[in-house]
Formats: C-alpha cells, structure tokens, sequence
C-alpha cells in the first residue's frame, strides 16, 4: 500500500530549524511581543504566569492583537476549547466575520469573546448537574494556557481558546476546572511545607510538573477501514493470535520503518507549533506500537498539551494513510498501550521538590514530600485506582505487561533503606556504602537512582519524580493528574499540620529535624505497606497485597465506587476541588460510559458476526461440505476432509450459541445504572469473550480468501 504522502502544509524542509518554528501557532513568546504594546503585554504576561484577571481595556486589545494575528495565518474562526467530561476536546466555532448593516462586514474579535462563552452545549454529558431545561454552560478562558491556531486536515485554521466550562451555578462540568483547583491545593500545601523548612525565601509559588509518555499503535488506514470494530470501537474484538508477536523482542526499540518516521517527523513538527514540547519516540514493544514523550511542563499546560497531542496523531496519522490507536488494548495478546504521567512538584524559582539533594535541610525536605506521597498512595490507593478506571484499560490493568490493578509504590533500593533507617530511627552519623544516614549533619547525597527498570509497578519514583504508569493510553490526563494533587494535597496538610504542632515560632535546625524524622516515623510506620519493589506481575505480589490490606478492582465495575465513598467525597471537598455533587455526576457519567461502551461493542461484534464472519464460515463449511460429496461420488474414502468439515461445523455451532446469547444479554434491558454495569461487566463482556473465542476458532480454519476481516498478520507485520 502507499503512503498519500505527507500533509501539503507541512512538508520537511531541512534548511528550517524546528527553533525557528517552536510555538509559532500559539499566541506567546515572540509573537504576544510583536502584536502587544509593551505595557498590555506586561499585563498578559502576569495573568498567563499567575492566573490574575484582565482588565476591560487591555482584553480588548488582548483580544484585537489575537484576531490580527490569526487573521495573517489565514483563521476565519474562533473557539473556546475546553474539556467536557466525555474525555475529549470541545470546540465551536464563530466567525471573526460581522455583518456591519450595509452589505459589508467587519472582522471583528473583543476582549469579552475573548473572556467567555455561552456555547450551547447542552448535549454533554453533565451527570445531572445540569438539566437541558436549564442549559447554560459558560466557558471562560483560562489565561495560564496559551492560545493557540489548531489546523484541521486541509490546512484550515481556528485560533482556539483554552477554557474551563462551568454550569450557570459555578459547578464544573469539564475536567480543567477542578485540575486547576487541585493545583491550587497541592501548591498551597507545598508552599506551607517551604515556609516550614524556611526554604520558601524568593519563591512566590509552587508548580504540579507533568510530563507524559503517549503509547500508540499504527495501522494501515485501509485496513483499519475494513474493520468495524476499529472503526467504531477502536479495538479488535475478534483475530487469531499472529505467527509471531512480540517474542523477539526485536521491535522495542528497533530501527523506526521510513514511513512511520515520516509521519513521526511530521507530527513532531505540528506539535513544535503547537509549543508542545516533544523529545523523544521510539519503537515500543509490540509490533506496530511506538511511544512519544514531551518534555515536561506545567501540569495545566501539560495537561491540553497532551489532549493536541493525542489529536495531532491521529490528524496526522490520517495524512500519512495510517490510523493512530489510542485505544489500551486495540489486539488481544499483543502488548496494550499506556500512558505514563509522569509527575513532581517544583518552585517557581526552579527547584524540584521531589529531587533528592544534598544538602541535610533539604534532604529532610524531600523526604517529607516522598513521604507524602507514600502516604497518598496508601490511603487513597482507592480513588487512585478510580480515576484510570475504564472500560478500555480493563483490558490492560493486571495482564501480564501493565502494571497490576493494586496500587503500591516503588522506590528503589536506595530509598527503600533510607525509609528503613527512618523507621528504626537509629541515627548513624556517618553513611557507608552511599546509604544515607539521616542523623547525620551533613549527609552525602543520595545518588539518584536512574536505574529503574522495575516495569510492573503502577507507581513509581524515577530518580526525582513519580511515574503514574497505570493510566491508560487514550485517557484525558486531566483526571488522574488532579486525583493525584489532590491526594499529595492532603497528605502535605497532614504533615505540615503534624509539623507546625511539634514546633515553635523559630526552630532551631536541631528541633526541625528531630520533629522532621518523628512525624516521618509515624507515616512511614503506618504506611509503608504500600511500597513494593518487586515483581507486581506475580501470583506471590497479589497474595501479600492481600495480606497487607491493599485494595485490588480488577475491573472499573468495582473500582468506580470509590469514587463516592463518604472518604472520597470529603477528601474532594476540603481541597476545593469537587463538591459531592460534582463528585457524583463524574461517578455517573463513567458508570455511564462504561455502560456505553461495552453496549456499543457487543452490538458492533454482533453485526460483523452475523454480517461477516458467520456467512464466511458457512461459505468455507458449504465447500468443505462440497468436497466430500464430490470426493465420495468420486469413490475415494474422505476421512481428512470430513474431520475438517466437522471441525468448521462445529466451530460455526458454537459461534452460532455465542452469538445467540451476546444478542439476548444486549436485548435485556437493565435500568438501574449500577445494575446495568454488573450485566455489561458480567453478561455482555463474557459474551464477547465466548463469540470470540468461536470466531478465532473459525479464523484459524477458514480459507484466507474467504474470511472477510484483515488479520492480526497483515495490521501488524506487514509493513
Ligand atoms: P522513561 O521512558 O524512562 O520513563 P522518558 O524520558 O521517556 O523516560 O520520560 C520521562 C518523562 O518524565 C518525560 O516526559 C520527562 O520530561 C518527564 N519528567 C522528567 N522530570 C520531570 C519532573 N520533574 N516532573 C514531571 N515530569 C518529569
Ligand atoms: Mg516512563
């Protein structure tokens, strides 16, 4: 097959250098410098770093240098972009074109429409929030991400807006809002821990850093159009097994195919655009999946940067007649896809929080914000959990190549002896063998441990930062980010609270440090039992997580009510972050969707059954069928035949049973919402499973010519 080249506005000039184009879509840098008058870029540059309203006037201008620049990129319209609870991205958009009354029109683009939006999005999901009787939803634009020119397949352009969508109430009815009031929380805490240790001189805020690693898969675009389970679905739900899967090992990190890189190149460079940062790609570890990774930024900029990410590949993919799958687990027995988040807390002055130095003070310091998240993981392992639950990732979660559904820390061996002198709270004075002794003035830095290559842990810290890698590869980041802040939020609070009760107005270094080490006694003591280094893919891991108490939903149908537990609904609410009721409605949209999607997937493999694969397999029978007689009429005795026909007619039974009853378990009508996810969890996804089977049987035996679907072989290895 070939390739429909790359896209006309994009093609790679090698005499351009990716510098000169970095951020040239997005209203920032150079270009807020050339289209703002000094002053009013000085005041959309404070509102951009520190989130402060605009005033009128300089929105007004703000706005007016927006539309002219995007009017010299071509862009006729403009769109509040935000993030409803769907998991995607939203737009609408409005022309800069206004009719002035006489024949003429004017382009026009002010400081409101800039500020906010009354989209009528009624159709969102809201979770009850919102009742359509009472539709409106605001958008209002969210300064601290940049505005930027999103172009669509031919080339067209929109200058997109970057906003938050809230009820006429105030409630969040988008993902943005409550990430960004998780921040807050998060940074605040961060900031008291500072004030405490006396290292908050010359910091006026604290960032959530992210940074995150997109696993994807690519496939032929026509082949993916022969297929109506990816088409609709974006996974496979029937295919044999390949002859050769990942078991050579000799795709991860392997040579990248020219044409994969073609479009890699040309995606990194709509991304360069984009000001999206990205830095690395690689083969990944099935055939046909790869892997890119920005460099990471704040977590609120990280979080839309990521949500273009996934769209520019996609939008590219197309370009370059491949389709991009996001989907967890788009193969059966082929490794699934994730996305790591990978996760820290930094001063506005550049120092990572979760970056083990060496200096005594400060090593306290990282110790406490360690600690702190031990302590999350450990006490909110539940909503954790939650909040990469879907229907998707139940594919991945605990299969032997993601990480496993019980959420527990890795730290590394030289962490884990630090926690284990903490515990006994001997302090040595001098530290051997480059392990750190905590009593002693001056301690010796602790190497940082790039050395982790410990796979199967859901959480893990990597040198100076933690690595969330059990979220799932075409999720919204903006959820577990927040999940995250929030639970490190309170952890800090805890902490801090201990802290401040043990010391005076002045410690000396001393007192800090003995208050230090008995409040990080108490929370390693109580919570240690989180952490674990081994190998979370093993029988043995399950068994003592049982044993220690640690939570294991293996699917979303019993992870998502944690989500609206008493614990989880006052965790929300002390930081500001949701309300219980905003809390519930994202519960029921995900019981929702979860519903949606395995609905939605029984009735695709029902239709390719009935459609495809079931005359397929009648049309190989019936000639198999054929075979016999005409051999027997011939005179020759058939037995390998008519063993192969039995084969095939019994295979076709049993597809034939399975499909019966994946099309009674889809008829039968739940309509209690809880109940109705037991059913798709039980019922419908087990039909599934069982129709496959069949099918898979049947694909292993049916004359290639015949059977109707492009295989596992031709959408992997044939390339
Ligand atoms: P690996 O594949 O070994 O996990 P990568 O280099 O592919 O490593 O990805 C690491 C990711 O972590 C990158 O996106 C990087 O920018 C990000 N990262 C590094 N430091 C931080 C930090 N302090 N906060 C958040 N993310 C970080
Ligand atoms: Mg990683």
């Amino acid at each position: 097959m070939t390739s429909t080249g790359t896209h006309p506005m994009h093609t790679t000039d090698t005499t351009v250098r990716a510098s000169d184009y970095f951020g040239a879509l997005t209203f920032s840098g150079d270009v807020m410098l050339k289209h703002l008058a000094p002053d009013v870029c000085e005041t959309l540059r404070r509102t951009m770093t520190h989130g402060l309203p605009l005033d009128p006037a300089a929105a007004n201008a703000v706005a007016t240098a927006m539309k002219d620049w995007a009017l010299e990129h071509g862009v006729t319209h403009y769109s509040h972009w935000f993030q409803p609870l769907t998991g995607l991205t939203a737009e609408k958009h409005d022309a800069f074109l206004s009719p002035t009354g006489d024949n003429g029109a004017l382009e026009k683009f002010n400081g409101d429409a800039l500020i906010r939006g009354e989209p009528d999005a009624s159709s969102f999901p809201s979770g009850g929030i919102r009742d359509t009787y009472e539709a409106r939803g605001y958008t209002a634009w969210d300064a601290t991400s940049p505005v930027f020119i999103m172009r669509g397949g031919n080339g067209q352009g929109t200058l997109c807006i970057p906003t938050v969508f809230v009820s006429w109430t105030g409630e969040a009815l988008d993902k943005k809002t409550p990430l960004l009031r998780s921040i807050h929380a998060v940074t605040s805490q961060a900031m008291r821990v500072l004030r405490i240790f006396g290292t908050d001189a010359g910091v006026s805020g604290v960032f959530s850093t992210l940074g995150c690693e997109q696993e994807y898969f690519l496939v032929d675009r026509e082949l993916f159009h022969e297929r109506l389970d990816l088409a609709v679905c974006g996974r496979t739900l029937v295919g044999a097994a390949p002859p050769k899967g990942q078991q050579l090992e000799d795709h991860y990190f392997g040579a990248i195919p020219d044409r994969v890189l073609a479009f890699m190149a040309d995606a990194e460079r709509r991304l360069f655009e984009l000001g999206v940062p990205v830095k690395t790609r690689h083969n990944e570890v099935a055939p046909g999946q790869y892997e890119i990774a920005p460099t990471f930024e704040n977590a609120n900029v990280a979080v839309d940067h990521q949500m273009l990410t996934m769209q520019v590949l996609r939008q590219t993919a197309r370009a370059h007649g491949f389709e991009c799958l996001l989907h967890e687990k788009p193969f059966a027995k082929v490794n699934g896809s994730g996305k790591h988040i990978n996760w820290s807390l930094s001063t506005d002055t550049g120092v990572n929080l979760l970056d083990p130095r060496d200096e005594t003070h400060t090593n306290m310091q990282f110790l406490v914000f360690l600690c702190a998240a031990i302590r999350a993981v450990d006490v909110h392992a539940g909503v954790l959990r939650a909040s990469i639950a879907s229907a998707h990732n139940d594919h991945r979660l605990g299969a032997n190549e993601a990480p496993p559904a019980i959420m527990s820390v890795y730290l590394g061996d030289m962490l884990t002896d630090i926690l284990d002198q903490l515990e006994q709270g001997k302090p040595r004075s001098t530290a051997k063998g480059g392990a750190l002794d905590l009593g002693a003035r001056s301690v010796p830095s602790i190497p940082r441990h790039a050395s982790d290559r410990n796979r199967t842990s859901p959480f893990a810290f990597t040198g100076n930062k933690f690595e969330f890698r059990a979220v799932g590869s075409s999720q919204a980041v903006a959820w577990p980010a927040t999940v995250l802040n929030t639970i490190v939020a309170e952890s800090l609070d805890v902490i801090a609270t201990e802290l401040e009760k043990r010391l005076t107005e002045r410690p000396t270094a001393e007192q800090l440090e003995q208050a230090v080490r008995s409040v990080l006694q108490d929370v390693v003591k109580k919570h240690r039992r989180a952490c674990f280094d081994g190998n979370g893919y093993s029988a043995a891991w399950h068994k003592e997580a049982a044993k220690r108490g640690l939570p294991n939903y293996p699917s979303t149908a019993e992870a998502l009510k944690e989500l609206v537990t008493k614990k989880a609904e006052s965790l929300f609410a002390a930081y500001g972050v949701l309300t219980p009721r905003e809390l519930h409605a994202r519960h029921e949209i995900q019981l929702e969707q979860y519903c949606k999607i395995v609905q939605i997937e029984g009735r695709t493999l029902s239709n390719m059954v009935h459609t495809q694969i079931l005359p397929a397999a009648m049309r190989a029978q019936g000639e198999l069928a054929e075979i016999c007689v005409a051999t027997e009429k011939a005179g020759t005795r058939v037995p390998d035949a008519k063993a192969a026909l039995r084969a095939v007619a019994s295979h076709v039974k049993a597809l034939r049973t399975a499909l019966a009853s994946l099309d009674a378990s889809l008829a039968r009508e739940v309509p209690d919402l809880e109940k109705r996810m037991q059913h798709c969890r039980k019922s419908v996804l087990g039909a599934i499973e069982k129709v496959r089977t069949a099918s898979d049987e049947l694909e292993r035996r049916v004359p290639a010519d015949i059977w109707p679907l492009p295989t596992y072989a031709q959408m992997l290895l044939m390339r």
